[in-house]
C-alpha cells in the first residue's frame, strides 16, 4: 500500500505510473461479519454498540470486472446507513448481498461472510475494467453510491427506478470505509480540486439525497422564495439541505436540538432556527397518542419566525416522531418530502390536514446519476461546502459510527483511510483561497 500512498502524495505521478503500480492482494476494510448478526438480539437499538460489531480486517482485493473501477480510498465518511449495517437493523445487510449475488457471476463476488461497508469515498483510480473509457488510473475522484444495472426500461428515465437499484457499500460489498473500494465506473465523479481528501469525501451521499429531495423535480422542486422546514438541520442531510435551500434563494427554517447546533446553522447563513430541545416539543403524549396542540405550537412558532407564513416544503427524515407535525405545518398545497424514518417507520398523521389542504407526501431515496452529478458539481464550483466535524482514523470507524448512532456529532463525521493526515489532496489553491472563509465557517466545531 505504501507505493500507492507515495504515488498519490507525490502529486506528480502519471496515469502510466499508477498503471504500473502493483495492486496489493489484500487491504484493510471496516467490516461487519455474518457470524455476528445475532450478537445484539433482544437489545434496544440504542444499546447496540457499533464498536462491538465493526471490525477493521484484512480482506482479499477484488478484481475490477467489466464497467468497474478499483479505487485507492484516501478518505471516506460515515453515513447513517453505516449505523443500520452495524446494528443489523432493520435487517442484517447479508440478505442484500445474497440477493445481489444471485444476479450474475460478477455480483456473486459480493456475497461473502463479511461486508465491507461505507457509501462515500474520495481517492484515486488504480485500475478500470474492460469497457471503461471515461476514467483511467490516476484520476482523482469521488464516488456516488448508486449501483444500477439499467437492463430494464424502468430505470431509463430516472436511474433510481431501476429494478436492480442498490446503495453501494450498504446493499453491495467492497464499500468506501476501507483502503480500497470497488465501484461501477459510472459512480465516479471528479474530486473537487479545492478540497482535501476528507472534505471531498464528506458531502456525497447526503448532499445528493438532499438535492433530489429538495431541488429536483423528482422531489419537492423547490423554487426561489420557498420556506423549507429542515429537521436535523445541522446533521448530515440537514446541513446540505440548509445550504441547498439558501443557494436556491429559498428560506430554511432549521430545527436542531441544542444551542451549538443552532450556531452551526447560523454559520451556514440560516437566520430562522428552532431549538426543539429548548422549546420542549413533545409531539407524542405517550407511545400511541400524538398531541395536536404541539403541532399547532410548532406551526405558530414557524409563523412567528417567517412573519406569518407557513412552510412550502418539509424535509422529513426523523419519521414517526415528527411526521404528524410535518404534515400539519406544511402550507396548503405544500410538500412533505421524506427519505427516512430514523425514529420509526410506522408514521401516523391526521389525513384531514393532508387532503383538505391538498398537500403532497413525496417519497425520495438517494439520487439518480444525473442528480448526484449535479449535486457534486455544486461542490466542485464552491457553491456547497463540506460540513465536516470530527475526523477519525480507519481503525476507529466503530467509534465514528457510534457517535452518529448516538447523535453526538454535528455535520459529517470523516474517516481517513489511506490519507496519513488531514488537509492533504488540495490541487487548486487558488479556488480554495476564493472560498476559504466559507470552508472555515462551514467546518463544524468538533462536538
Ligand atoms: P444525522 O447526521 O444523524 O442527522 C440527523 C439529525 O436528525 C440528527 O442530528 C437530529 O438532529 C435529527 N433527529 C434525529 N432524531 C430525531 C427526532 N426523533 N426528532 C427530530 N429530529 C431528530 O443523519 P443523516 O445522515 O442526516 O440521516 C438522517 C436519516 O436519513 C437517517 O435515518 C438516514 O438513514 C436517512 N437517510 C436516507 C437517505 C436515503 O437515500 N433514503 C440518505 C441519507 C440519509 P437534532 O438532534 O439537532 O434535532
Amino acid at each position: 500500500m505504501k507505493e500507492i500512498i507515495d504515488a498519490i502524495l507525490s502529486g506528480n505521478a502519471t496515469s502510466e505510473d499508477f498503471s504500473a503500480l502493483r495492486i496489493p492482494e489484500s487491504y484493510r476494510g471496516s467490516v461487519v461479519r455474518k457470524e455476528d448478526v445475532g450478537i445484539f438480539e433482544g437489545m434496544e437499538s440504542a444499546h447496540k454498540d457499533p464498536r462491538k460489531s465493526l471490525h477493521v480486517e484484512v480482506v482479499p482485493t477484488p478484481e475490477p470486472g467489466p464497467g468497474e473501477a478499483l479505487v485507492a480510498v484516501m478518505a471516506s465518511s460515515v453515513n447513517f446507513n453505516s449505523v443500520w449495517s452495524s446494528i443489523f437493523e432493520p435487517l442484517p445487510t447479508f440478505g442484500f448481498l445474497q440477493r445481489y449475488g444471485r444476479l450474475n457471476r460478477l455480483a456473486r463476488r459480493h456475497d461473502l461472510p463479511y461486508h465491507v461497508i461505507g457509501s462515500d469515498l474520495a481517492g484515486v483510480v488504480l485500475r478500470v475494467g474492460s469497457g471503461v473509457n471515461a476514467w483511467k488510473a490516476g484520476d482523482r475522484v469521488v464516488a456516488h453510491c448508486l449501483s444500477v444495472e439499467l437492463e430494464k426500461a424502468e430505470g431509463h428515465d430516472d436511474t433510481m427506478l431501476d429494478p436492480e437499484q442498490r446503495i453501494w457499500g450498504f446493499e453491495t460489498n467492497f464499500g468506501g470505509l476501507a483502503e480500497l473500494a470497488l465501484v461501477k465506473s459510472n459512480q465516479l465523479m471528479p474530486k473537487p480540486d479545492h478540497l482535501s481528501w476528507e472534505e471531498a469525501a464528506s458531502p456525497g451521499l447526503v448532499n445528493s439525497t438532499a438535492y433530489r429531495q429538495l431541488v429536483s423535480r423528482n422531489g419537492a422542486g423547490m423554487k426561489q422564495g420557498d420556506n423549507v422546514l429542515i429537521w436535523g438541520a445541522s446533521g448530515g442531510l440537514g446541513s446540505y439541505a440548509t445550504q441547498l435551500t439558501l443557494a436556491g434563494g429559498a428560506t430554511p427554517i432549521c430545527v436542531v436540538s441544542s444551542g451549538n447546533k443552532a450556531e452551526v446553522c447560523r454559520a451556514m447563513g440560516a437566520e430562522l432556527v428552532i431549538d426543539r430541545a429548548a422549546e420542549g416539543y413533545r409531539f407524542w403524549k405517550d407511545e400511541h397518542t400524538q398531541d395536536p396542540k404541539e403541532w399547532r405550537r410548532l406551526g405558530g412558532h414557524i409563523r412567528e419566525l417567517t412573519g406569518g407564513e407557513d412552510v412550502d416544503i418539509v424535509l422529513e427524515h426523523p419519521g414517526r416522531e415528527t411526521f404528524g407535525a410535518s404534515v400539519y405545518v406544511a402550507r396548503k398545497g405544500g410538500t412533505i418530502v421524506t427519505c427516512a424514518s430514523t425514529s420509526g417507520y410506522r408514521h401516523e398523521y391526521d389525513n384531514r390536514y393532508l387532503w383538505m389542504s391538498l398537500k403532497r407526501i413525496v417519497g425520495s431515496h438517494f439520487a439518480n446519476y444525473r442528480e448526484a452529478w449535479e449535486a457534486n458539481r455544486l461542490v466542485v464550483k464552491g457553491r456547497i461546502h463540506p460540513t465536516l466535524s470530527r475526523v477519525y482514523a480507519l481503525e476507529d470507524t466503530g467509534q465514528a459510527v457510534y457517535d452518529v448512532h448516538h447523535n453526538l456529532h454535528q455535520g459529517k463525521v470523516g474517516v481517513l483511510c489511506l490519507a496519513p493526515q488531514e488537509g492533504l489532496g488540495i490541487a487548486d489553491e487558488e479556488l480554495r483561497a476564493q472560498h476559504i472563509d466559507a470552508i472555515k465557517r462551514f467546518r463544524v466545531p468538533k462536538s
